[in-house]
């Protein structure tokens, strides 16, 4: 039998990494609506959960702030100044068992 390449592997849950950029990976958000220090993003259960839709980051889903994060190292163009504000003093763990959405 052929492989079913018909469909990619799937999405990770994000839902079972609260506490973990669902953007970047990086550990360390509190509770819900929490800013992660690395990338900006504003942690949306709702965006965990659907990552094609809109909520506490303005027009920015979290698919397309993954983008962001690899082309520009922010979650958003409009985090910079937060990025700016975050500086160079920050030290936080990757997820291991983070990875990115698998594609459109
Ligand atoms: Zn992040």
């Amino acid at each position: 039998m052929e492989p079913d390449t018909s469909h990619s592997a799937a999405d990770p849950d994000y839902m079972e990494m609260i506490g973990t950029c669902a953007v970047c990976g990086y550990v360390g958000l509190g509770d819900e609506h929490d800013i992660c220090l690395v990338c900006g993003w504003h942690d949306d259960h709702v965006q965990r959960r659907y990552p094609d839709s809109t909520g506490a980051n303005r027009d920015v889903t979290l698919r397309q702030a993954q983008i962001n994060w690899k082309s520009i190292g922010m979650s958003a163009p409009y985090k910079k100044d937060l990025m700016r504000a975050r500086g160079t003093n920050w030290k936080f763990e990757l997820n291991p068992n983070w990875r990115p959405l698998t594609g459109p």
